[in-house]
């Protein structure tokens, strides 16, 4: 759905000197999506007025008259929309958002979604105290980055692209409120500490802490397990069912006629040992039973 809009503001300011201006140049016609109605697209065709600066210290002579609470300049979609997309992206992620905003009647892409995120303005950065420091994989195992989270609020402040001493450091010397670093027990962030954030005492996290408490043990309990074993109670053993009991019980039918051919066979298989006795050659037993040899 096409709707035009005519803006009827009859003066504006000018971008540069703030100077009011009623004198029109001319008009200046634009494109923007909108947000949906009912499920429908909407697109603006919006046109507003250029005006003359009359300002003799003004450097711009002629500008077009701005809408900043509906439209950023140069922009092709309404706030308002930029800001339904924004809120979809951050629920939900690039493409499912974009999946998501087709339903609802946005059309758009991916990269749009992301990009309206990326316009997000980053949190004020506050003091950060209590640091807490580790690294993390982009890649698992391969492309390793440097994870910054304030540990008084428990929020990321910041990552950097790798794992490396000299980032890491740079990044502290930044911080000089930094009275306790958190960090693993590896060499990097603890030399790190030292370099960006000596005022700092560091102390070991508590996920390393148990992790290598756990490393420490194990292999202690390993070896003594034996003995530890005897002074317990016995494990419970479970309970495994025994092969038939897996099986289904045959049906009625079935098991009757398994116990007639097993009384066949017996009955076949013992006139086969009296014939045998009577010194009949086996063909001849074969023959006489309608068996083959
Ligand atoms: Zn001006």
């Amino acid at each position: 759905m096409l709707i035009k809009v005519l803006s009827e503001r009859a003066s504006a300011c000018c971008p540069l000197c703030s100077q009011e201006s009623d004198a029109v140049h001319s008009c200046y016609q634009r494109r923007l999506k909108d947000v949906p109605n009912g499920g429908q697209a909407i697109c603006l065709q919006l046109t507003v007025h250029k005006f003359f600066c009359h300002n003799p210290e003004c450097q711009r002579k002629i500008f077009t008259e701005r809408m900043p609470t509906f439209v950023a300049p140069w922009a092709q979609m309404t706030l308002r929309l930029a800001a339904a997309l924004q809120a979809i992206g951050l629920a939900s992620s690039g493409s499912l958002g974009a999946r998501l905003a087709a339903r609802l009647g946005m059309k758009t892409s991916w990269m749009t979604i992301l990009r309206r995120i990326m316009d997000l303005p980053l949190p004020e950065a506050s003091p950060v105290p209590v640091l807490g420091i580790d690294d993390f994989s982009f890649q698992r195992g391969r492309k390793f980055g440097t994870i910054l989270v304030n540990l008084g609020n428990h929020k990321v402040i910041d990552l950097l692209p790798e794992r490396k001493i000299e980032s890491a450091a740079t990044w502290m010397q930044s911080h000089p409120e930094i009275e306790y670093v958190s960090r693993d027990r590896g060499n990097d962030y603890a030399q790190a500490t030292r370099e960006g954030a000596p005022q700092a005492t560091p102390v070991a996290d508590r996920f390393h802490v148990y992790k290598n408490l756990v490393e420490a043990i194990e292999p202690a309990v390993a070896r003594c397990y034996k003995e530890i074993r005897k002074e317990l109670p016995p494990l419970p053993s479970p309970r495994v069912p025994k092969a038939k009991e897996w099986r289904p019980a045959p049906a009625r039918a079935h098991e009757q006629q398994r116990l007639a051919r097993l009384e066949v066979n017996q009955e076949r298989f013992d006139s086969m040992i009296e014939l045998q006795k009577l010194g009949i050659p086996q063909d001849e037993i074969a023959r006489r039973l309608g068996v083959t040899k």
